[in-house]
């Protein structure tokens, strides 16, 4: 091969990951965040693949909610961009549903579960926030997809804590969006509420819908996602499960730490 073809491939290459940016529900790239002096996250590049579901993996500390909260804007980053469906962020933000991590929300915070559901809805709303009988049935409609109907009228900080995950996902259905990004789901909840929540995400996926998890448990990554971005406060490795759930790269991510995960790399690597 020629210098020539050698820069018409990475011609090609380069127009090809743009395209790919320009479709892609979330694509972030070189963000970086820093809280103190050493950067929480360096230089991320991530481009979402539509219709998918992308697993966030990575060791404690790694960024991963980080990284979700500089893509949405909840934190400013030092430098990157990030874009939705090709646009930026300020002019999609009602296409994205967030589900921050349970852990970091005000549970005794006095407000009843429909309402919670209802703040999902405000874009529809609007500024005066007048709740009308439709508004009340499409809440009504999301509580019934995550099994918590019964509960509507409960104050939230009665619940435990897979009820309160199942709220939450009912607060982001509500909003009808076209990309769901979800912070550890699945943490701290009971079996059935698991079940319930993939069930509810797999549904999305299948019905066009994106879906962007970070996920702490790496033996059910092949099972529940598509996709995988391994991050350690940069991109290690990311792709489909199956090219990127390798021994190496797991090693990579984890370091030493991975004998302390929850599973042995040798029965999920491919
Ligand atoms: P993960 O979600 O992967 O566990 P985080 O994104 O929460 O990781 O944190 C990444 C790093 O940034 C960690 O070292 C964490 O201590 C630090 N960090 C996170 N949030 C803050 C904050 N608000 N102020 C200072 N440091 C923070
Ligand atoms: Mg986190």
């Amino acid at each position: 091969m020629n210098v020539q073809n050698i820069h018409l491939v990475t011609d090609e290459a380069v127009a090809q990951a743009e395209e790919a940016r320009t479709a892609s529900p979330l694509a972030v790239r070189n963000l970086t965040v820093s809280y103190g002096q050493t950067p929480a996250i360096f230089s991320v590049d991530m481009t979402v693949r539509a219709g998918a579901m992308t697993a966030i993996v990575g060791p404690n500390g790694a960024g991963k909610s980080t990284l979700l909260k500089a893509a949405l804007d909840v934190i400013k980053p030092l430098a990157g961009t990030v874009t939705v469906f090709g646009e930026p962020l300020a002019v999609m933000r009602d296409r994205i549903a967030y589900v921050p991590q349970r852990a970091s929300v005000d549970w005794d915070f006095p407000t009843r579960v429909i309402d919670v559901v209802l703040m999902g809805m405000y874009r529809q709303l609007g500024l005066l926030g007048r709740v009308r009988g439709k508004h009340r049935a499409a809440a009504m409609d999301a509580l019934d997809r995550v099994g918590m109907t019964d509960f509507a009228t409960r104050q939230i900080g009665q619940l435990s804590g897979g009820q309160q995950q199942r709220v939450f996902l009912a607060r982001a259905l509500a909003q009808d969006a076209d990309v769901y990004v979800l912070d550890e789901p699945f943490a701290g909840i009971d079996a059935a509420t698991e079940r319930a929540i993939i069930a509810v995400l797999k549904d999305l996926r299948d019905t066009g819908r994106t879906v962007v998890a970070v996920h702490h448990d790496l033996a059910t990554v092949p099972n529940y996602f598509d996709d995988v971005v391994l991050l350690n406060t940069q991109v290690i490795a990311a792709g489909p499960v199956d090219d990127v759930f390798t021994e190496d790269n797991l090693q990579a991510a984890y370091g030493g730490r991975l004998t302390t995960a929850r599973v042995d790399p040798e029965s999920v690597a491919g």
